[in-house]
């Protein structure tokens, strides 16, 4: 009885220590250190991948960047509308 060849997942990720192999996202030892992404192979402990991890306050901080020069900006408006009140109080 012959076995045709499984197609390997693209996500397959393999420990060139020990061989052990699995699909990336289940299988791995992961973990967060420094901001950076760790996996490891639980075989043999060594180290697969290591990326940068995303951190998640980023889209916050940046919304409220926004938040904060819409406010400078409302801010400037409303100064600017004042100044214009008073000019029209004094020459009118
Ligand atoms: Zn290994």
């Amino acid at each position: 009885m012959s076995q045709p060849d499984a197609p390997r997942q693209k996500s397959t990720l393999f420990c060139s220590d020990c061989g052990y192999e699995s699909p990336a996202p289940s299988g791995w030892l992961e973990y967060t250190l420094s901001d950076q992404r760790h996996k490891r192979c639980p075989r043999c402990f060594a180290l697969v991948t290591r990326r940068p991890a995303e951190p998640p306050t980023d889209a916050w901080d940046h919304s409220r960047d926004q938040v904060r020069s819409g406010f400078a900006l409302w801010r400037a408006g409303v100064s600017q509308l004042k100044q214009s009140v008073e000019q029209l109080a004094v020459h009118g």
